[in-house]
């Protein structure tokens, strides 16, 4: 693979393909290649379609980051850190769990069993935009519990915050919705909230926009938030608020069944409805914020000198798809409990985000400072065996001889901390999966995403 990877990248895809696709007995069978580039062997497409297909895992193989051999250590990340100046923090739900904030995304909440017991089939359901107009008890009756206490923010939001005070923090992209970056003071400037967030929330009806917090007493009520601009202009007029044409084969009346208003009666007594208020995070079936293109493609991806990498599993688009579009000597830095693969990294540090920021800081020359963080914390830092460039970073046991509080003992159970797939991520493969029987293990949102980059980036 890698001696492909690397012919690969030496002599362009279209000579790639005329060398190893042949009937040559001495070159590869096109399905055999296709394996290698991550088509099932077993699935026996037609073979214009394969080749298709091979193409496309191909050229998106030519895309994928390679791991910059200086790179390796933990100093080397602590380096980078010191010297870098426009610092790109991609960040996901592994940094809030030291909270308690659970990844409501996870199986393992009590969510989902919630979201059961009201009759959806799926917990994503709760955040679809067609479920919310047509019936939005549901996301009321339950989001008191993704609800973020805005008290408190982790070491690692601090820790972000501390990249911007040493003016080093470029831009901060966060797939998390709890808004705590700017509770951490984090400038609204920097920050990206991929998936928006409950800082605001907009009237569906009237689009009228206020500032989150006024709509939480309805939320941790279970009410449903009613729009007070449409309340005082009755007559002014509607936006339609839904975009998207409807999922194939609902059999689901138009008509928001929530709405008071009745085709049958005569109009005289009627009182006109004000429209249902809904946080800013992104449902499915609604389009990310612009502000991520736009930020991403005129200001960050020519101006980043380091990408770091915290917290999430970079599983979901489009975050998992923004390395590709840096310059291949940006050095990225990787922080989360587990490795991962399918991005390579140059160095890999595995643990507790707000462990790995403490030490991180440490060996920068900077004090993290937070109430999670007793005096006298320490880390031990281990190599992951058999690999050049992933450290284990763990809590000292002399921590918890001394009485110490740590981040991790607060934290809940160890799979708490991985990152899952968005609502975006889970029900674009469901739908593809409703498609294709077996869909080809490449590039499930590339269909979705690609346009956007090209059209900023210009990139084929
Ligand atoms: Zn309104």
């Amino acid at each position: 693979m890698t001696r492909l990877r690397t012919e690969l990248r030496a002599v362009g895809i279209d000579n790639f393909l005329r060398r190893n696709l042949s009937s040559q007995p001495t070159q590869m069978a096109p399905r055999l290649l296709g394996t290698v580039f991550g088509i099932d062997p077993e699935w026996l497409p037609d073979d214009a379609f394969h080749f298709l297909l091979l193409k496309k895992a191909i050229e998106r193989a030519s895309l994928k980051r390679q791991k910059l051999p200086q790179y390796n250590t933990i100093d080397d990340a602590a380096q980078l850190l010191r010297t870098r100046r426009n610092i790109m923090v991609i960040t996901g739900a592994g940094i809030s769990t030291s909270l308690g904030i659970p990844d409501f995304r996870s199986k393992n909440t009590g969510f989902y069993d919630k979201v059961k017991a009201m009759g959806l089939a799926e917990g994503e359901e709760v955040f679809d935009i067609h479920e919310f107009d047509h019936d939005p008890t549901k996301f009321y009756s339950l989001a008191g519990d993704i609800l973020p206490d805005l008290k408190r923010f982790s070491p690692t939001h601090a820790f972000i915050k501390l990249l911007q005070d040493e003016g080093r923090l470029q831009t901060n992209y966060t797939q998390n919705i709890d808004n705590l970056e700017q509770l951490a003071g984090v400038d609204q400037a920097r920050l990206i909230q991929c998936h928006g967030s409950f800082a605001t929330a907009t009237c569906r009806k009237c689009r009228h926009q206020v500032p989150g917090r006024e709509i939480f007493d309805d939320i941790r009520a279970k009410r449903v938030s009613r729009c007070k601009s449409c309340l005082l202009n009755p007559t002014k007029p509607t936006v339609p608020s839904n975009p998207r044409k409807r999922r194939k084969g609902s059999t689901r009346p138009q008509r928001h069944v929530w709405e008071d208003s009745d085709d049958e009666s005569d109009g005289a007594y009627d009182i006109p409805q004000p429209g249902v208020m809904k946080p800013d995070i992104t449902f499915f079936g609604e389009q990310l914020p612009d502000t991520f293109f736009t930020r991403f493609s005129e200001h960050d991806c020519k101006a980043v000198d380091l990408v770091l990498v915290m917290g999430t599993s970079l599983k979901v688009a489009p975050v998992s798809e923004m390395s590709r579009y840096l310059p291949p000597q940006v050095p990225h830095v990787y922080v989360s409990r587990e490795p991962i693969k399918h991005v390579n990294f140059d160095i890999q540090l595995l643990g507790d985000c707000d462990h790995v920021a403490f030490e991180l800081c440490r060996r920068a020359g900077w004090t993290l400072k937070h109430a999670m963080i007793p005096d006298g914390f320490k880390v031990k830092v281990k190599p992951v065996e058999g690999s050049g460039e992933q450290w284990r970073v763990l809590p000292r046991e002399s921590n918890k001889k001394s009485g110490a509080v740590t981040p991790a003992s607060r934290a809940g159970t160890p799979g708490s901390l991985r990152a899952s797939p968005s609502p975006l991520k889970v029900k674009a493969s469901v739908r593809e999966a409703s498609r294709s029987p077996r869909p080809p293990a490449i590039g499930k949102n590339d269909g979705e995403l690609r346009p956007f980059y090209e059209k900023y980036l210009g990139k084929a």
